[in-house]
């Protein structure tokens, strides 16, 4: 009997596979008296599976991800936040 094969845990702090990180623009929703704006939305899946999905943007917000809209948005109605976040880490 073959004893089961464990992988071995990644170490902390390896690199992931992607060299770039990509983002994709999502939507929040108007929140009181927060207007809804784009925010940046780290892809760690193919695009196509997170479109229309809610995902936790960088700003620490959900917001519906819009594979149609392009990141960085030409959009005026920008999380900032979101904005500087991306910048910073994309080398
Ligand atoms: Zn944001």
């Amino acid at each position: 009997m073959a004893a089961p094969t464990v992988p071995a845990p990644a170490p902390a702090g390896a690199p992931t596979a992607f060299a770039a990180t990509a983002f994709a623009a999502a939507r929040s929703r108007a929140h009181g008296p927060t207007a809804a704006l784009w925010h940046a939305v780290e892809l760690h899946r193919p695009a196509g599976e997170v479109d229309g999905a809610c995902e936790l943007t960088l700003c620490g917000t959900l917001a519906r991800v819009s594979v149609d809209e392009p990141w960085p948005t030409e959009a005026r109605d920008v999380c900032v936040p979101c904005v500087v976040l991306s910048r910073s880490s994309a080398r």
